[in-house]
């Protein structure tokens, strides 16, 4: 079953032309890794699939259905920042279990997925903090946290770890694949870092000036880059 498929996507802004004729499809539970110099489209292209921006021209089609004109909180997406994006006035609890309760969610369901998605994270002992009270890695847990309780079909991140140390860029990049592997759900996943577009993705999408420049696993990537470009974002010998 495909999760995701654009089919010849374009976004224009005014007369700047950003994404250019996109055809990709995202599997089921397939992990996705977007990679490409900064200003190639990446997060317009993510904000396009979120419905967040409209696609200027092309269809967006999410689990088989046409959802260009469908707003995002119907979209069965949930989406994460590099930036957290969290509610500084809000504890942890609230920041995470607002989205459902803004969609009209009941209290009680509100509370289980809250309490689902804390325990996942390990976030127990900081559900009444605020985020001004938390590490930067456990604000992004909590970002992480207030998109699974919404139980989407696909998770995009665009460079969740990118705020984050080494070390725990690597707890956190370590935590994000066991998610994949408990939630079966489809991700895509915008990075700068080789080792995480390496070791998290099945597919891995090289983009360029606002074209897709080339499509394959890791390895084939790795082995058979296109150009020198592409070799050039996954470490490949020049
Ligand atoms: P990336 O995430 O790959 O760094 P972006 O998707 O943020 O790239 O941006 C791609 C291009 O689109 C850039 O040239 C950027 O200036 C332009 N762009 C993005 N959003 C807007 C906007 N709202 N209005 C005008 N131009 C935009
Ligand atoms: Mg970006």
């Amino acid at each position: 079953m495909t999760a995701l498929s654009l089919e010849n996507v374009n976004k224009s802004f005014g007369t700047v032309h950003v994404l250019k004729d996109i055809d990709l499809t995202v599997e089921e539970g397939e992990f996705v890794v977007f990679v490409g110099p900064s200003g190639c489209g990446k997060s317009t292209l993510l904000r396009v699939i979120a419905g967040l921006e409209d696609a200027t021209s092309g269809t967006v089609r999410i689990g088989g259905d046409v959802v260009n004109s469908v707003p995002p909180a119907k979209r069965g997406i949930a989406m994460v920042f590099q930036s957290y994006a969290l509610y500084p006035h809000l504890t942890v609890k609230d920041n995470m279990g607002l989205g459902l309760r803004q969609e009209g969610a009941d209290k009680s369901v509100v509370e289980a997925q809250v309490a689902k998605a804390s325990a996942m994270l390990d976030l127990d002992s900081y559900l009444t903090r605020r985020p001004a009270e938390l590490s930067g890695g456990q604000r992004q847990r909590v970002a992480i946290g207030r998109a699974i309780v919404r139980d989407p079909k696909l998770f995009l991140f665009d460079e969740p770890l990118s705020n984050l140390d080494a070390a725990l860029r690597m707890n956190t990049r370590v935590e994000i694949a066991n998610l994949h592997r408990t939630l079966s759900a489809s991700m895509i996943y915008v990075t700068h870092d080789q080792i995480e577009a390496m070791t998290l993705a099945d597919k891995i999408v090289v983009l360029r000036d606002g074209r897709v420049e080339q499509v394959g696993s890791p390895m084939e990537l790795y082995n058979n880059p296109a150009n020198r470009f592409v070799a050039s974002f996954l470490g490949s010998p020049a």
